[in-house]
């Protein structure tokens, strides 16, 4: 049986065309104008993007004494109700655990119940040398990229251990991402916040400050480029990290710049809202000043940044964010918004002017496609690609509220975001998934084993 989605506008890094998509199987088979085809789609007036890739999620994922709240089954089916057909998960290896058992975890939780596409990032959380020789091994089981956080003792890797790994990542052609900000010293400062009886949300940001992931970002890059590999900063959220990405390209590196929709949309201010309201906005980096959120846009429009994920991590308000409602320091760290990145970037991005169509396209699709090893199968809309297809309609405007929401959260960071435009059907290797803003096909996801980071052909 084919499908044929009619009459909408194809949109690629490279352009837009009005133009016919014949699907055939999983496969999109031509593109032209005026394709026949069994079933009809259409997708006139309607921008029709290949779907979008989230490289950056957390779903069920054990944090701070709890759980999050979003399942690799909720998580997902969120996700393809926001356009995005293919989510990568980091996987992250226990200290004293290895990076096989890390994967068969993931493996166990994900498989069967992803209603996107799905892959694993590795975080290398214990290095020694049973870590060291499983890294080829984690590549022939399609986990191409790695992470390593400068930040939280439960997870974080020396100065040292960060340079070996890079070293690693030349020999496999792997790529490794990186939590910028320097952890033991915002410990520090949060100890003596929590000492001098300073405990609410409004301390969360006051003492992860812009600095501090400005010198992670510099120390970071400056390994990197001492290593001769590329590089890839997760989360960028400042302009302070931004000059130091300048600075390393400046000398020539290759740096890969991801950062999220709420350091461009929400600010700091959101701390300082009544009572424990704050504790919504507590993610780590944390939401950062106007000036920070305005040299990002500059630096979006300016092609700086290259990527756009979500960092998907959410508790509920209601007995998850309130472990820490009389210590700051206690809050779980992180929010949802896996399914309200295209919505919320095509909104502040696009409809207000900052950014092309073509240009969402490229950071929401096209790039982390080509950095994570799964171009041209995702991330375009060709003959012989996946036909995984994101319908945006421009003139049907949107209400991001918790009420209607496929994230398992009791709240929305975005709640009362008017939307210009919203998803109206989403496609998923040839089949329909979602249908007029629901969710038709569940459950359906596969993993995906992926090729070498930064290889792909162009
Ligand atoms: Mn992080
Ligand atoms: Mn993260």
């Amino acid at each position: 049986m084919s499908t044929v989605i009619k009459g909408g506008t194809l949109v690629s890094s490279g352009g837009l065309q009005i133009a016919d998509i014949l699907i055939e199987g999983e496969k999109i088979s031509r593109i032209a104008p005026e394709l026949p085809g069994y079933r009809v789609v259409d997708a006139s007036g309607c921008l029709v993007f290949p779907g979008f890739i989230d490289a950056h999620t957390h779903l069920e994922m054990p944090v701070s004494g709890t759980v999050t709240a979003d399942s690799f089954q909720t998580g997902t089916a969120a996700a393809i109700a926001g356009g995005t057909t293919t989510i990568l998960d980091f996987a992250t290896q226990d200290k004293g655990g290895s990076l096989q058992q890390a994967l068969d975890v993931w493996h166990s939780r994900a498989d069967g119940h992803c209603s996107c596409d799905y892959g694993f990032h590795m975080a290398i959380c214990d290095w020694n040398e049973n870590t060291r020789s499983q890294l080829r091994e984690m590549a022939a089981a399609g986990v191409t990229s790695f992470k390593c956080y400068l930040a939280y003792d439960a997870l974080m890797v020396s100065d040292a251990q960060l340079y070996d790994i890079l070293t690693e990542m030349k020999k496999i052609g792997g790529v490794l991402g990186v939590h910028c900000e320097n952890g033991p010293v915002l410990d520090l400062l949060r100890e003596r916040a929590v000492r001098s009886g300073a405990l609410s949300p409004a301390w969360h940001p006051r003492t992860r400050p812009a600095l501090l992931e400005g010198e992670a970002v510099s120390r970071f890059l400056r390994l990197a480029g001492l290593a001769g590999v590329p590089s890839w900063v997760v989360h960028l959220s400042t302009v302070d990290g931004l000059e130091e990405i300048r600075l390393a390209r400046r000398r020539g590196q290759t740096v890969y710049v991801e950062s999220c929709p709420q350091y461009f949309t929400l600010d700091e201010r959101l701390y300082e809202s009544p009572g424990f309201e704050g504790a919504k906005y507590v993610c780590s980096p944390p939401l950062r000043s106007r000036e920070d959120q305005a040299a990002l846009w500059e630096a979006l429009s300016a092609e700086e940044i290259d990527l756009i994920s979500t960092d998907h991590c959410s508790f509920n308000f209601k007995g998850q964010k309130e472990l820490g409602l009389h210590d700051f320091t206690l809050i779980p760290n992180g929010m949802p918004g896996i399914e309200h990145r295209a919505a919320v970037m095509y909104t502040a991005g696009v409809a207000s002017g900052r950014i092309s169509v073509q240009e969402l396209c490229r950071l929401l699709s096209e790039t982390p496609a080509k950095l994570f090893g799964l171009y041209p199968k995702k991330g375009l809309l060709a003959p012989g690609s996946d036909a995984d297809i994101a319908i945006y309609d421009p003139r049907r405007d949107g209400l991001i509220t918790a009420a209607r929401q496929y994230q398992n959260c009791d709240y929305s960071p975005y709640e009362g975001f008017k939307t210009s435009g919203s998803l109206r059907d989403v496609f998923l290797r040839g089949a329909q998934v979602f249908k007029d803003g629901e969710l038709i096909l569940p459950g359906t996801g596969r993993y995906l084993s992926r090729g070498q980071a930064f290889r792909s052909p162009e």
